[in-house]
């Protein structure tokens, strides 16, 4: 008989229990429905690009199941949170609040606005923005001056923060929506990784002045590349809608444009892409869910890890399934990387600190202590909806 094996042999051996042998990658797209169709359809049209039936039934789709008021179809997620930072007015030389463990994307749309990442503080439990210590940071760093937020190490101005549903579960947006009020800041979700999630029976995203998703490959639902803005501002989204298609005039051959805008606008063609995906989601959140309760069973029996499971109040889309190691075991992920990924199952750790990365070293930041933790313990595991039903 022999002792307890050593982790990576218990999350293996997990692993092969919850979701059969191996290849199983870590997130897979799959294409069950009327994509063939549609992107058929699409090319016999010849609007394959900026123009076309497509986009409108997109976004029209995505209202209807966020319950969003507008919807702008983009190019990915990344624009969409740059064009969402232009609309929330942050300007150069402003700092915009957001996470410091998160991708990177969020990182550089606030650069892409010459504006400057603050990096705030993660919770233990939700892998989310800290609420509760980012409001005692903004009451002892900041002051308010001519109804702005003003940092007092930097002097700068706080404009926005963009917090991110982090592997599709939800941020206390209630608490950031009363931050933000209290204290003068825009609220943008980054909601890229959160389509089909709640927070209190609401879709994220559709709190903040702005929310932004994304349709990326390895995310919940793809159209190849993709984003959008949702808001329910009718004003802010003929702005996004203008910004993303070259600020140009409405003429039926003109060529007239009022400002330097983007060509950020979603093609036809992926959107055919996305409505076809957006049929499925509902499957596939399902789908999403019995992977936790499968997960669940079979890490219950190995000690030192954590499967990490949605937030109070919130219906999270499970995006990416989360093993938590306990803080002594942490020496061990490395070797659980390797052992996991050798055998076939795509695993990945999370992403290094913004803090860390070297174009981010100078930024402003709260005491990270705990999101620096989080970073060395963290493992996606496969999620893919399709590990457990067989889609049409
Ligand atoms: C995927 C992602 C993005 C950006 O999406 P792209 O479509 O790849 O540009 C932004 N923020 C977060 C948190 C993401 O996970």
């Amino acid at each position: 008989m022999s002792s307890s094996p050593i982790l990576a042999e218990q999350i293996l051996n997990a692993l092969r229990e919850a979701v059969g042998p191996p290849p199983v990658a870590l997130h897979a797209p799959t294409f069950n429905g009327n994509e063939w169709a549609y992107v058929k359809e699409c090319l016999d049209s010849t609007f394959v690009s900026s123009v076309g039936s497509y986009v409108s039934q997109f976004e029209h789709d995505l209202m209807r199941f966020t319950k969003a008021d507008h919807a702008v179809a983009v190019v990915n997620g990344t624009s969409a949170l740059h064009i969402a930072l232009i609309l929330a007015d942050v300007k150069a030389g402003d700092e915009v609040l957001m996470p410091a463990l998160t991708f990177v994307a969020t990182a550089n749309a606030i650069v892409y606005c010459n504006a400057i990442p603050h990096f705030v503080e993660s919770d233990e439990r939700t892998l989310n923005v800290d609420v509760g210590k980012l409001r005692e940071y903004l009451i002892r760093e900041t002051r308010q001056h001519a109804n702005q937020c003003v940092n007092r190490q930097t002097g700068r101005v706080i404009r926005a923060i963009v917090p991110v549903h982090t592997f599709g579960h939800p941020v206390d947006v209630e608490e950031l929506l009363s931050i933000a009020q209290d204290f003068n800041i825009k609220l943008i979700e980054d909601a890229a990784e959160a389509i089909g999630s709640y927070y209190k029976g609401k879709h994220a995203g559709t709190f903040g002045l702005l929310g932004t998703l994304s349709f990326n490959g390895n995310k919940t639902i793809t159209t190849g590349g993709g984003g959008a803005i949702l808001t329910n501002d009718p004003s802010l989204a003929s702005r996004a809608r203008h910004l993303t298609t070259t600020a140009k005039l409405s003429h039926a051959w003109v060529y007239r444009h009022d400002e330097v805008g983007y060509n950020y606008r979603m093609p036809n063609i992926n959107a055919a892409i996305g409505c076809a995906q957006l049929e499925q989601l509902p499957g596939k959140l399902v789908a999403k869910r019995q992977l936790f309760d499968i997960y669940n069973a079979a890490f219950r029996k190995v000690s030192g890890v954590q499967l990490v499971a949605e937030p109070p109040h919130s219906i999270s889309n499970y995006w990416l399934q989360t093993l938590l190691l306990q803080p002594e075991m942490r020496d061990q992920r490395d070797q659980v990387l390797e052992a996991t990924n050798k055998a076939g199952y795509g695993t990945r750790p999370i992403w290094t600190l913004m803090s860390e990365l070297p174009m981010f070293l100078s930024s402003p930041k709260m005491d990270l202590s705990v999101a620096n933790s989080l970073s060395q313990r963290i493992i996606n595991i496969p999620s893919s909806p399709s590990l457990v039903i067989r889609e049409p």
